[in-house]
Protein backbone atom coordinates (compact mmCIF):
# COMPACT_ATOMS: atom_id res chain seq x y z
CA UNK A 1 0.00 0.00 0.00
CA UNK A 2 1.17 3.67 -0.51
CA UNK A 3 1.03 5.41 2.10
CA UNK A 4 1.45 8.95 2.71
CA UNK A 5 2.27 10.24 6.89
CA UNK A 6 2.31 13.97 7.55
CA UNK A 7 4.73 15.25 10.49
CA UNK A 8 4.99 19.15 10.23
CA UNK A 9 7.44 20.01 12.62
CA UNK A 10 8.78 16.25 13.61
CA UNK A 11 11.33 14.53 10.85
CA UNK A 12 12.28 11.57 10.96
CA UNK A 13 15.50 12.80 10.15
CA UNK A 14 16.37 14.72 12.63
CA UNK A 15 18.87 14.36 15.14
CA UNK A 16 16.52 14.23 18.66
CA UNK A 17 16.56 15.56 21.96
CA UNK A 18 16.25 19.29 22.07
CA UNK A 19 13.23 20.96 22.46
CA UNK A 20 10.87 20.53 19.81
CA UNK A 21 12.46 17.23 18.73
CA UNK A 22 12.20 14.07 20.79
CA UNK A 23 9.02 11.09 20.71
CA UNK A 24 7.06 11.75 17.78
CA UNK A 25 10.46 12.07 14.90
CA UNK A 26 11.81 8.72 16.61
CA UNK A 27 8.25 7.12 16.24
CA UNK A 28 7.96 8.25 12.76
CA UNK A 29 10.46 7.10 11.33
CA UNK A 30 10.62 3.84 13.30
CA UNK A 31 6.96 3.06 12.06
CA UNK A 32 7.88 4.39 8.59
CA UNK A 33 10.71 1.93 8.42
CA UNK A 34 8.69 -0.86 9.88
CA UNK A 35 5.89 -0.67 7.34
CA UNK A 36 8.44 -0.52 4.71
CA UNK A 37 9.61 -3.91 6.37
CA UNK A 38 5.55 -4.77 5.50
CA UNK A 39 6.30 -4.30 2.13
CA UNK A 40 4.68 -0.69 1.92
CA UNK A 41 6.10 2.74 0.65
CA UNK A 42 5.81 5.28 2.44
CA UNK A 43 6.21 9.02 2.20
CA UNK A 44 6.69 11.31 4.89
CA UNK A 45 6.23 14.78 4.40
CA UNK A 46 7.62 17.18 6.98
CA UNK A 47 8.32 21.42 7.07
CA UNK A 48 11.89 22.28 5.35
CA UNK A 49 13.45 23.68 8.92
CA UNK A 50 16.63 24.41 6.79
CA UNK A 51 17.81 25.73 3.62
CA UNK A 52 20.28 22.74 2.82
CA UNK A 53 17.55 20.20 3.02
CA UNK A 54 16.83 18.25 -0.68
CA UNK A 55 13.91 18.44 -1.87
CA UNK A 56 13.40 14.90 -0.86
CA UNK A 57 15.68 12.44 0.70
CA UNK A 58 15.29 8.89 1.13
CA UNK A 59 14.90 7.20 5.54
CA UNK A 60 15.57 4.06 3.92
CA UNK A 61 14.49 1.44 1.32
CA UNK A 62 10.73 2.22 0.46
CA UNK A 63 10.62 5.31 2.74
CA UNK A 64 11.17 8.92 1.66
CA UNK A 65 11.28 11.98 3.27
CA UNK A 66 9.65 14.89 1.57
CA UNK A 67 10.73 18.98 2.83
CA UNK A 68 7.53 21.16 1.91
CA UNK A 69 7.64 24.86 2.06
CA UNK A 70 6.17 26.79 4.18
CA UNK A 71 7.44 29.58 6.15
CA UNK A 72 10.98 30.70 6.01
CA UNK A 73 13.32 27.76 5.90
CA UNK A 74 15.29 27.59 9.36
CA UNK A 75 13.94 26.45 13.00
CA UNK A 76 10.29 27.16 13.85
CA UNK A 77 9.11 26.53 17.06
CA UNK A 78 6.15 24.25 17.12
CA UNK A 79 3.91 26.57 18.80
CA UNK A 80 4.71 29.31 16.29
CA UNK A 81 4.12 27.03 13.23
CA UNK A 82 -0.25 27.67 13.01
CA UNK A 83 0.32 30.52 10.64
CA UNK A 84 2.44 28.63 8.32
CA UNK A 85 0.10 26.07 7.81
CA UNK A 86 -2.44 27.05 5.19
CA UNK A 87 1.47 27.30 2.75
CA UNK A 88 2.16 23.86 3.77
CA UNK A 89 -1.04 22.20 2.85
CA UNK A 90 -1.12 23.27 0.00
CA UNK A 91 1.60 22.23 -1.07
CA UNK A 92 0.78 19.48 0.62
CA UNK A 93 -2.52 18.79 -1.66
CA UNK A 94 -0.03 19.51 -4.84
CA UNK A 95 2.49 16.41 -3.94
CA UNK A 96 -0.76 13.77 -2.74
CA UNK A 97 -2.48 14.75 -6.11
CA UNK A 98 0.43 13.60 -7.94
CA UNK A 99 1.17 10.77 -5.56
CA UNK A 100 -1.86 9.18 -4.75
CA UNK A 101 -1.68 7.66 -1.32
CA UNK A 102 -4.01 4.87 -0.22
CA UNK A 103 -3.86 6.37 3.15
CA UNK A 104 -2.62 9.32 4.30
CA UNK A 105 -1.80 9.61 8.26
CA UNK A 106 -1.76 13.04 10.15
CA UNK A 107 0.95 13.02 13.37
CA UNK A 108 0.42 15.74 15.53
CA UNK A 109 -2.44 18.07 15.61
CA UNK A 110 -1.30 20.88 13.03
CA UNK A 111 -0.50 17.48 10.20
CA UNK A 112 -3.97 16.61 11.48
CA UNK A 113 -5.32 20.49 10.20
CA UNK A 114 -3.21 20.12 6.72
CA UNK A 115 -4.73 16.70 6.26
CA UNK A 116 -8.46 16.95 7.06
CA UNK A 117 -8.52 19.72 4.73
CA UNK A 118 -6.56 17.22 1.66
CA UNK A 119 -8.26 14.03 2.79
CA UNK A 120 -11.75 15.71 2.05
CA UNK A 121 -10.93 17.39 -1.40
CA UNK A 122 -9.23 14.35 -2.58
CA UNK A 123 -10.91 11.93 -1.12
CA UNK A 124 -8.18 9.47 0.89
CA UNK A 125 -9.32 7.74 4.29
CA UNK A 126 -7.20 9.87 6.70
CA UNK A 127 -5.63 8.47 9.84
CA UNK A 128 -4.72 10.60 13.33
CA UNK A 129 -2.13 10.45 15.68
CA UNK A 130 -2.17 13.49 17.98
CA UNK A 131 1.23 12.15 20.01
CA UNK A 132 -0.08 15.38 22.72
CA UNK A 133 -3.54 16.69 24.13
CA UNK A 134 -3.87 20.64 23.84
CA UNK A 135 -6.79 19.84 26.69
CA UNK A 136 -4.44 17.98 28.46
CA UNK A 137 -1.32 20.70 28.20
CA UNK A 138 -3.53 23.72 29.06
CA UNK A 139 -4.54 21.44 32.23
CA UNK A 140 -1.01 20.74 33.58
CA UNK A 141 0.71 24.08 32.15
CA UNK A 142 -1.82 26.39 32.64
CA UNK A 143 -0.36 30.03 32.08
CA UNK A 144 2.62 28.58 30.97
CA UNK A 145 1.32 26.69 28.05
CA UNK A 146 2.20 28.52 24.81
CA UNK A 147 0.12 26.60 22.30
CA UNK A 148 -2.13 28.90 19.94
CA UNK A 149 -5.58 29.29 21.15
CA UNK A 150 -7.52 27.76 19.14
CA UNK A 151 -5.75 24.33 19.38
CA UNK A 152 -8.46 22.70 21.73
CA UNK A 153 -11.37 23.82 19.33
CA UNK A 154 -9.03 22.41 16.24
CA UNK A 155 -8.17 19.31 17.81
CA UNK A 156 -11.46 18.41 18.60
CA UNK A 157 -12.11 18.98 14.67
CA UNK A 158 -9.75 16.57 13.46
CA UNK A 159 -10.74 13.76 15.65
CA UNK A 160 -14.53 14.30 14.52
CA UNK A 161 -13.19 14.83 10.82
CA UNK A 162 -10.46 11.46 10.46
CA UNK A 163 -11.82 8.22 9.86
CA UNK A 164 -9.87 6.67 12.53
CA UNK A 165 -7.83 8.40 15.33
CA UNK A 166 -4.99 6.90 17.03
CA UNK A 167 -4.43 6.80 20.75
CA UNK A 168 -0.84 6.14 22.01
CA UNK A 169 -2.02 4.55 25.26
CA UNK A 170 -5.33 4.20 27.35
CA UNK A 171 -5.43 7.05 29.07
CA UNK A 172 -5.28 9.28 26.07
CA UNK A 173 -8.32 7.29 24.50
CA UNK A 174 -9.84 8.84 27.69
CA UNK A 175 -9.10 12.31 27.03
CA UNK A 176 -10.10 11.91 23.81
CA UNK A 177 -13.73 10.55 24.75
CA UNK A 178 -13.95 12.95 27.23
CA UNK A 179 -13.34 15.64 24.32
CA UNK A 180 -16.05 14.37 22.22
CA UNK A 181 -14.28 12.06 20.00
CA UNK A 182 -16.71 8.58 19.04
CA UNK A 183 -14.88 5.78 21.22
CA UNK A 184 -15.73 3.67 18.65
CA UNK A 185 -13.83 5.15 15.76
CA UNK A 186 -10.47 5.21 18.50
CA UNK A 187 -7.81 2.87 18.46
CA UNK A 188 -4.96 2.36 20.92
CA UNK A 189 -2.08 1.74 18.90
CA UNK A 190 1.26 2.22 21.21
CA UNK A 191 4.62 3.67 20.43
CA UNK A 192 7.33 0.94 20.34
CA UNK A 193 11.19 0.08 20.88
CA UNK A 194 13.56 -1.17 18.80
CA UNK A 195 14.29 -4.66 20.44
CA UNK A 196 17.85 -5.32 18.85
CA UNK A 197 19.47 -2.69 19.40
CA UNK A 198 18.17 -1.28 22.66
CA UNK A 199 19.24 -4.82 24.50
CA UNK A 200 20.61 -5.48 27.68
CA UNK A 201 24.24 -7.32 26.97
CA UNK A 202 26.71 -4.94 25.32
CA UNK A 203 29.04 -1.80 26.18
CA UNK A 204 28.82 0.21 28.92
CA UNK A 205 29.21 4.17 29.35
CA UNK A 206 32.05 5.24 31.77
CA UNK A 207 30.84 5.23 35.58
CA UNK A 208 31.98 6.13 38.75
CA UNK A 209 32.07 4.12 41.86
CA UNK A 210 28.23 6.01 42.67
CA UNK A 211 25.24 4.91 42.15
CA UNK A 212 24.01 5.84 39.05
CA UNK A 213 20.23 7.47 38.80
CA UNK A 214 19.69 8.39 34.88
CA UNK A 215 16.94 10.70 33.07
CA UNK A 216 16.90 11.24 29.66
CA UNK A 217 14.86 13.72 27.28
CA UNK A 218 13.87 16.74 26.13
CA UNK A 219 14.62 19.35 28.57
CA UNK A 220 11.35 21.24 29.32
CA UNK A 221 9.62 21.25 32.82
CA UNK A 222 7.11 19.04 32.09
CA UNK A 223 9.17 16.14 32.20
CA UNK A 224 9.64 16.60 35.80
CA UNK A 225 13.31 16.51 35.92
CA UNK A 226 13.35 19.16 38.75
CA UNK A 227 11.67 16.55 40.84
CA UNK A 228 14.75 14.28 40.37
CA UNK A 229 17.01 16.96 41.09
CA UNK A 230 14.96 17.29 44.18
CA UNK A 231 14.67 14.10 45.29
CA UNK A 232 18.69 13.51 44.86
CA UNK A 233 19.30 15.16 48.18
CA UNK A 234 18.02 12.15 50.30
CA UNK A 235 19.34 9.46 48.34
CA UNK A 236 22.84 9.23 49.73
CA UNK A 237 25.61 8.98 47.38
CA UNK A 238 24.09 8.28 44.20
CA UNK A 239 24.68 10.49 40.96
CA UNK A 240 21.77 11.74 38.71
CA UNK A 241 22.74 12.01 34.65
CA UNK A 242 20.39 14.09 32.40
CA UNK A 243 20.49 13.38 28.95
CA UNK A 244 19.01 15.73 26.32
CA UNK A 245 18.61 19.33 25.42
CA UNK A 246 21.42 21.34 23.53
CA UNK A 247 24.50 19.20 22.54
CA UNK A 248 27.42 19.06 25.44
CA UNK A 249 28.91 22.39 23.89
CA UNK A 250 25.97 24.62 24.22
CA UNK A 251 23.88 23.11 26.85
CA UNK A 252 25.17 26.12 29.07
CA UNK A 253 23.99 28.61 27.35
CA UNK A 254 20.68 26.51 27.60
CA UNK A 255 17.54 28.58 30.25
CA UNK A 256 16.26 25.02 31.18
CA UNK A 257 19.65 23.53 31.67
CA UNK A 258 20.54 26.48 33.69
CA UNK A 259 17.46 26.34 35.64
CA UNK A 260 18.05 23.01 36.31
CA UNK A 261 21.88 23.56 37.58
CA UNK A 262 20.78 26.35 39.91
CA UNK A 263 18.38 24.19 41.61
CA UNK A 264 21.05 21.41 42.21
CA UNK A 265 23.23 24.57 43.23
CA UNK A 266 20.60 25.62 45.21
CA UNK A 267 19.97 21.70 47.20
CA UNK A 268 23.55 20.98 47.67
CA UNK A 269 23.66 18.42 45.21
CA UNK A 270 26.15 19.74 42.58
CA UNK A 271 28.51 17.88 42.69
CA UNK A 272 26.46 15.23 42.11
CA UNK A 273 24.34 16.25 39.18
CA UNK A 274 25.84 15.66 35.42
CA UNK A 275 23.61 17.83 32.80
CA UNK A 276 25.36 16.62 29.86
CA UNK A 277 23.22 17.35 26.87
CA UNK A 278 21.66 15.93 24.23
CA UNK A 279 22.92 12.46 23.34
CA UNK A 280 22.85 10.88 19.77
CA UNK A 281 20.35 8.32 19.82
CA UNK A 282 22.79 5.22 18.73
CA UNK A 283 24.69 6.05 21.43
CA UNK A 284 21.88 5.67 24.36
CA UNK A 285 22.12 2.02 24.68
CA UNK A 286 25.39 1.96 26.51
CA UNK A 287 24.48 5.11 28.63
CA UNK A 288 21.46 3.75 29.73
CA UNK A 289 22.69 -0.19 30.60
CA UNK A 290 25.75 2.20 32.78
CA UNK A 291 22.64 3.22 35.15
CA UNK A 292 21.31 1.30 38.30
CA UNK A 293 17.70 2.99 37.57
CA UNK A 294 15.95 5.04 34.54
CA UNK A 295 13.92 8.04 36.34
CA UNK A 296 10.91 8.94 34.03
CA UNK A 297 9.02 11.69 36.31
CA UNK A 298 6.74 13.80 34.12
CA UNK A 299 3.93 15.68 34.67
CA UNK A 300 1.87 14.08 31.94
CA UNK A 301 3.43 11.79 29.28
CA UNK A 302 1.46 11.08 25.79
CA UNK A 303 3.49 7.74 25.54
CA UNK A 304 7.09 7.96 26.77
CA UNK A 305 9.34 6.37 24.67
CA UNK A 306 12.26 6.56 27.11
CA UNK A 307 10.94 4.33 29.84
CA UNK A 308 10.23 1.45 26.98
CA UNK A 309 14.15 1.83 26.20
CA UNK A 310 15.23 1.83 29.78
CA UNK A 311 13.01 -1.99 29.96
CA UNK A 312 14.43 -3.34 26.73
CA UNK A 313 18.04 -2.84 28.21
CA UNK A 314 17.05 -4.36 31.38
CA UNK A 315 16.83 -1.48 33.58
CA UNK A 316 13.98 -0.73 36.21
CA UNK A 317 12.27 2.15 36.07
CA UNK A 318 10.94 4.60 38.41
CA UNK A 319 8.21 6.65 37.36
CA UNK A 320 5.18 8.94 37.38
CA UNK A 321 1.78 7.02 37.03
CA UNK A 322 0.42 9.07 34.29
CA UNK A 323 -0.10 8.80 30.51
CA UNK A 324 1.57 6.28 28.74
CA UNK A 325 3.47 4.86 31.84
CA UNK A 326 0.53 3.05 33.05
CA UNK A 327 0.44 1.11 30.26
CA UNK A 328 4.11 0.20 29.75
CA UNK A 329 5.38 0.12 33.51
CA UNK A 330 3.97 -2.24 35.71
CA UNK A 331 4.38 -1.57 39.32
CA UNK A 332 6.60 -3.67 41.74
CA UNK A 333 7.05 -5.99 38.21
CA UNK A 334 9.08 -3.66 35.86
CA UNK A 335 9.75 -1.11 38.00
CA UNK A 336 7.99 1.18 40.39
CA UNK A 337 4.99 3.83 39.63
CA UNK A 338 4.62 7.00 42.03
CA UNK A 339 2.26 9.60 41.95
CA UNK A 340 3.84 12.58 40.03
CA UNK A 341 5.88 15.80 41.71
CA UNK A 342 6.10 13.63 44.30
CA UNK A 343 10.20 14.27 45.12
CA UNK A 344 10.25 12.67 48.48
CA UNK A 345 8.47 9.61 47.21
CA UNK A 346 11.06 9.14 44.43
CA UNK A 347 13.71 9.30 47.12
CA UNK A 348 12.64 6.44 49.16
CA UNK A 349 11.63 4.22 46.34
CA UNK A 350 15.12 4.71 45.03
CA UNK A 351 16.73 4.25 47.91
CA UNK A 352 15.01 1.16 48.72
CA UNK A 353 15.94 -0.21 44.73
CA UNK A 354 19.55 0.98 45.38
CA UNK A 355 19.68 -1.29 48.28
CA UNK A 356 18.22 -4.00 46.88
CA UNK A 357 19.93 -5.98 43.73
CA UNK A 358 18.02 -8.97 43.48
CA UNK A 359 14.81 -7.06 42.97
CA UNK A 360 16.67 -4.40 40.58
CA UNK A 361 17.58 -7.57 38.29
CA UNK A 362 14.33 -9.06 38.58
CA UNK A 363 12.60 -5.71 37.67
CA UNK A 364 14.95 -6.17 34.64
CA UNK A 365 14.23 -8.96 33.44
CA UNK A 366 10.58 -8.32 33.40
CA UNK A 367 10.87 -5.09 31.90
CA UNK A 368 13.02 -6.57 29.01
CA UNK A 369 10.00 -9.52 28.86
CA UNK A 370 7.31 -6.73 28.36
CA UNK A 371 9.29 -4.75 26.24
CA UNK A 372 9.43 -7.50 23.85
CA UNK A 373 5.54 -6.62 23.18
CA UNK A 374 6.36 -3.21 21.80
CA UNK A 375 8.52 -3.84 18.79
CA UNK A 376 8.07 -1.38 15.90
CA UNK A 377 6.68 -4.60 13.94
CA UNK A 378 4.29 -4.95 16.22
CA UNK A 379 3.17 -0.92 16.72
CA UNK A 380 3.39 -1.60 12.44
CA UNK A 381 1.02 -4.10 12.49
CA UNK A 382 -1.65 -2.68 14.59
CA UNK A 383 -1.11 0.48 12.37
CA UNK A 384 -1.78 -1.24 9.49
CA UNK A 385 -5.01 -2.44 11.17
CA UNK A 386 -6.26 0.99 11.92
CA UNK A 387 -5.22 2.27 8.02
CA UNK A 388 -7.65 -0.71 6.92
CA UNK A 389 -10.23 0.02 9.31
CA UNK A 390 -10.09 3.38 7.62
CA UNK A 391 -9.93 2.39 3.99
CA UNK A 392 -13.24 0.15 4.86
CA UNK A 393 -15.08 2.90 6.40
CA UNK A 394 -14.77 5.00 3.17
CA UNK A 395 -15.18 2.26 0.56
CA UNK A 396 -18.48 0.44 -0.78
CA UNK A 397 -18.11 -3.01 0.85
CA UNK A 398 -18.12 -4.21 -3.39
CA UNK A 399 -14.87 -2.31 -3.80
CA UNK A 400 -13.39 -3.98 -1.21
CA UNK A 401 -14.31 -7.30 -1.38
CA UNK A 402 -12.83 -6.80 -4.68
CA UNK A 403 -9.83 -5.15 -3.79
CA UNK A 404 -8.79 -8.16 -0.65
CA UNK A 405 -9.51 -10.71 -3.34
CA UNK A 406 -6.81 -9.41 -5.19
CA UNK A 407 -4.75 -8.77 -1.99
CA UNK A 408 -4.23 -4.79 -3.00
CA UNK A 409 -6.18 -3.44 0.02
CA UNK A 410 -2.79 -3.63 2.30
N1 LIG B 1 16.46 11.05 23.01
C1 LIG B 1 17.72 10.86 22.49
N2 LIG B 1 18.74 11.60 22.98
C2 LIG B 1 18.59 12.51 23.97
C3 LIG B 1 17.29 12.68 24.53
C4 LIG B 1 16.25 11.94 24.03
O1 LIG B 1 17.92 10.04 21.59
O2 LIG B 1 19.55 13.14 24.37
C5 LIG B 1 15.35 10.23 22.50
C6 LIG B 1 14.90 9.15 23.48
O3 LIG B 1 15.77 8.05 23.45
C7 LIG B 1 13.49 8.83 22.98
C8 LIG B 1 13.02 10.19 22.47
O4 LIG B 1 14.18 11.01 22.28
O5 LIG B 1 13.53 7.89 21.93
C9 LIG B 1 12.09 10.86 23.47
O6 LIG B 1 10.84 10.27 23.37
P1 LIG B 1 9.79 10.23 24.56
O7 LIG B 1 8.57 9.58 24.01
O8 LIG B 1 10.36 9.61 25.78
O9 LIG B 1 9.51 11.76 24.91
P2 LIG B 1 8.93 12.98 24.02
O10 LIG B 1 10.08 13.60 23.33
O11 LIG B 1 7.94 12.38 23.05
O12 LIG B 1 8.30 13.89 24.99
Amino acid sequence: MKIAMVSEHASPLAVVGEVDAGGQNVHVAALASALALRGHRVDVYTRRDHPDLPPSAPLRDGVMVHHLDAGPAEHIAKDELLPHMPQFTQQLQAALEHSQPGVLHGHFWMSGLACTQVAASLDISLVQTFHALGSVKRRLQGAADTSPEQRIALERDVAERADRVIASCTDEKRELVRMGADSARVDIVPSGVDCDWFVPDGPRAPRTARPRLLVVGRLVPRKGVDDAITALQWIEDAELVIAGGPNADDIRHDAEARRLAALADELGVADRVHLIGQVPHTELTSLIRSAELMLCLPWYEPFGIVPLEAMACGIPVVGAAVGGLLDTVVDGVTGALLPPRRPRAVAATVTALLGDEPRRRAYGRAGRARALKYTWDQVARSTERSYLRAVMSRRPEAELVAAEQSGGLL
